[in-house]
Parts: structure tokens; sequence; C-alpha cells
């Protein structure tokens, strides 16, 4: 759009072949303070409108070399908006009242009135400057729209991520995106409310992400935590409150000096704070009152969002989680087994399964009571995690039985790896009278081609049977290859 600012001054180019009317109506006009142009034939004239884009038009209608009306055609195109009025004989007036509808404003009919001219001029402009604030208004609105509507978007979208790590790199985004910032971190509390740590950040280093950790009541975002008010900061050096006054040196990492920081509240607990800095538009570098009233209702539905992805986790934890033992429990196993066995399968990869059972528990409960039994259990599977790789799936099968699900992992390895386990129980358990008998057998069983999952734990099964019977504390190989 080609409007301009008020204060800027009003370009008026008449047209006309006569001098001497050109030159009475640019007198009259230039008393009103309008800058004046004036052009002979329509040619000059469209090269004028190029150069100067006038507010207002004067033109006669009948020029030497064109019609009026194609000069308000070229005029249009050079801004729709223009003012233009058109000037004729009495005896032309029919073409004049034509004129009108094909966006001309108004008409005067010559000889004229100076006074009249100056007067229809003068409403002539006044509604171009409605048009064009209307214009502006409009286009705020349209703008003002886009950006609830896509509030609404993101808060359906946000109550839809379950995943609490994608949640907050889309919160981060989104926020980033409506309130129109080059930079901006997520910031949550760890469990004991005590530090903030970046979970999501956008236009801001590696190291920084990683680093950053701020105490309550430290710096801004620390008073901003403790306080749970939003800060508006439009620019920090000029500030006098006294928890900004001493951290002016934290913006020098940004390109201006203006940042919005905000709680993240539930109720009235503070679960963390968004931070938004560097606005997109060089020119318009300060955060304002509305970027504030948008960021607030995008983190009231963050909040929410993140409180739901945060019990989902936790559900889906324990879900698949033995509570005594924090392993993996017997659902979680069997469903990870199954997926190991279709990996194994078709690639052709080596895959093992341990199972352990500890030795004459029964007999151990009802001499040391079953909360001492717990501890053994608990002792057991800090044992396991302690001997097996990352990769590797742990769980509690049953009562005091414990299943290893060992991707990559051929019948030597894994057979190391329950020596180590039966090795490293024996040695713990030495340390206190009442656990020194406590030992573990185990029996190992190695996928082979077409097994099923019910095959695959029956081998494993009858090998740790075996290793009862022949004494226990040890550990039996299945030896039954596949045909
Ligand atoms: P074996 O050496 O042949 O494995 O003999 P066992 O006594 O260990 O085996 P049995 O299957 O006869 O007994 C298992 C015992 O494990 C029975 C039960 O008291 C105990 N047990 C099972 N679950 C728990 C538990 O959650 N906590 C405690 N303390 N004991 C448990
Ligand atoms: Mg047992
Ligand atoms: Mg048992």
């Amino acid at each position: 759009m080609t409007s301009k600012n008020k204060t800027e001054e009003v370009n008026v180019l008449i047209v006309d072949d006569e001098v001497l009317i050109g030159e009475t109506i640019k007198d009259v006009l230039e008393k009103e303070k309008y800058k004046v142009y004036l052009s002979q034939n329509a040619a000059q004239a469209i090269i004028k409108i190029k150069e100067i884009s006038p507010d207002l038009i004067l033109t006669d209608l009948k020029l030497p070399d064109k019609s009026g009306l194609e000069i308000l055609k070229e005029a249009k195109k050079n801004d729709p908006d223009v003012c233009v009025i058109v000037m004729t004989a009495y005896a032309n007036i029919e073409t004049a009242i034509k004129a009108l509808e094909e966006e001309v404003y108004d008409y005067i009919t010559k000889p004229f009135d100076p006074e009249r001219v100056k007067l229809i001029i003068k409403k002539g402009l006044e509604r171009r400057r409605l048009t064009l604030r209307n214009k502006e208004l409009l286009q705020y609105l349209q703008k003002e729209k886009n950006k609830l509507e896509s509030i609404l978007e993101v808060g359906e979208k946000m109550s839809s991520i379950l995943n609490l790590e994608e949640l907050v790199d889309f919160i981060i985004v989104k926020a980033t995106e409506i309130i129109e910032s080059q930079r901006g971190s997520l910031m949550l509390m760890d469990k004991e409310g005590e530090v903030l740590k970046i979970v999501a950040a956008k236009g801001l280093r590696d190291r920084v992400i990683k680093n950053t950790r701020v105490k309550i009541g430290d710096r801004i975002v620390g008073w901003v935590a403790k306080t749970g008010e939003p800060l508006l900061v439009l620019d920090i050096d000029k500030q006098a409150d006294r928890h900004i006054v001493g951290y002016k040196g934290e913006s020098d990492q940004y390109k201006s000096k203006s940042f919005l920081s905000m709680p993240l509240k539930k109720e009235k607990e503070i679960i963390g704070v968004i931070n938004l800095t560097d606005k997109n538009n060089p020119k318009d570098t300060v955060f304002t009152m509305e970027d504030l009233r948008l960021l607030s209702i995008i983190v009231n539905q963050a909040v929410v969002s993140i409180e739901n992805a945060r019990l989902y986790k936790e559900i889906k934890f324990l879900s698949i989680t033995d509570s005594l033992t924090g392993l993996f429990n017997r659902r979680y196993f069997e469903e990870r087994l199954k997926m190991e066995i279709n990996r194994a399968e078709r690639y052709k990869r080596f895959l093992c399964l341990i199972m352990l059972d500890i030795d004459n528990f029964k007999k151990y409960n009802d001499t040391h009571g079953h909360l001492k039994g717990d501890v053994v259990l608990k002792k057991v599977a800090q044992i396991l995690r302690n001997n097996s790789r990352k990769v590797d799936i742990i769980s509690r099968y049953g009562g005091e039985e414990f299943v290893i699900v060992l991707p990559e992992t051929n019948m030597a390895e894994a057979k190391e790896v329950a020596e180590k386990i039966r090795r490293a129980v024996k040695e713990s358990f030495l340390e206190e009278v009442s656990f020194k008998e406590i030992s573990i057998s185990g029996g190992i069983a190695s996928f082979q081609h077409k097994l099923s999952m019910d095959e695959l734990i029956k081998r494993a099964d009858d090998s740790l049977y075996r290793a009862k019977r022949e004494g226990k504390n040890k550990i039996c190989v299945d030896d039954i290859l596949s045909p």
C-alpha cells in the first residue's frame, strides 16, 4: 500500500492544458500548504504520477493527447486509493457524470469558483485519509484475527502432543512464530522446585541450552519464577528495577534490549518460565502489552498440555515398570521380546534370553521375613542393571524371577554376562550375615530361525530348571539347536 503518513505533505497533481487555469488553482491550493504539481497533457501527467504518487489529482476531462479518464486508470494502478476529481466544461457534463461511475470522486464544471474547488479538494482528501485509515485498521484487525486463530490452532495441536520433548519444542517454535521473535527459550523447574533448566529453545547456542541453570530468585528468570509475575522490558539499559539492574550484561548477547519473560503457572505453583527476545522486524524491536497478552494465552494452554504430557509419561512409565524393583514388568518384556525376535529373524541377527531365579528364596523369606526379602529383590535388580548394557532389556518376570533380553548377542557372550551376574550376586551379598546364603541360578537360550517367543522362553526356563537340579548358584545354557 502506498499510504502516507498524516504528517507528510499532501501532493496534488493538476492536469490541464490551459496554463492559466492550472496556475490559478495552484495558487489557491498552495495557500493551503499542499504541494502542487502541474502537467499540461496526459503523457506528462502519467510520468509525474509515478514520480510523486499524488494523493489527489485534479484533471481536465479533455486533454490534447488522451482523455482524463486514461489518467484515472494509470493513477489507480499506482495507488488504488488516490482521489481523482475531474474538471469539465458545462457542455460535457454528461461525460463527467459518467466518470463518477468510474471511481472519479467528484467533478467541477468550468468556469469555477476557486473557493468551491478548495472545498471539494478538502473533502476529497479527507475521504482519502479515512479510506487509508480504515484500510490500516482492517489490516491490523486481520493480523490480530490471524494471530488469535493460530493461537487457537496451536492450542488444539498442543493438547494432542503427548510426548513431552516434542511438546516443548512445538511450544517454543509457535510462541516465537506468533510473537514474531527470533530467539526464545522454555525453561522447566526441576522436581525439587529449585532450579530452572532450558528444555527447548530457538536461536540459542547448544552450549547455552545445555549449561544454563538458574536457581529460583537468581537473575531475571529466577526473579520471574520467584514472584510469578511476567516481565515486559522495553529497554534493559533504562530499567531501574533492582532485579534487572544487576543483570544488564545478560542482554549483551542479544540484538535488542527488549524482552518478554513469563512464568508458567499451574495454579500457584511455578512450573517454568518462557523467555522471548529479538523481534523479527528490525524496525519494531520493542515488545508490547499486546505481545504480553498473546503470550499469556499461549502459556496458559502450554501449562495444561505440559501437565498432560507429564501425566502421560508417568502413566506410561508405571504401566511398563515393576514398582518394587523399578525394572520393566512382564508385559513390557513380552512386547519387547516379540519385537526383538522379529528383528533377529528378519535381519538374521543374534539374540539371547537369560532367565534368572533366586535360589531358595522361599526359605529366605520364611527365615528373615518378607520385607527383608524385598530388599534382596531390589538389590538383585540393581546388580542386573550394573552388569548389563543399555540395549539389554531387563525385566522382573515373576516373584523372584528375572529375564534379560540381549539383542545382537551370541550364546558365548550371553553366558559371560550371566556368569558375571551370578558372581556379582554371590559377592555383593557377602557383606551382611543374613544375605550370605543368597545366590542366583540362570538359564540361557539363543534365538534360532523360526523359534516362537514361547519356545524361546521355554528353552531358557528349561535350562534354568537344569541349573537348579544341578545344585543351584549355576548357569546352564540351552544346547538344543533347532532343526
Ligand atoms: P528355588 O531355589 O528352587 O528357586 O526355590 P525358591 O524357594 O526360590 O522357589 P519357590 O518358587 O518355591 O519360591 C519363591 C518364593 O519367592 C516364594 C515367595 O515367598 C517369594 N517371593 C515371590 N515374590 C516375592 C516378593 O515380591 N517379595 C518377597 N519378599 N518374596 C517374594
Ligand atoms: Mg527361586
Ligand atoms: Mg521361582
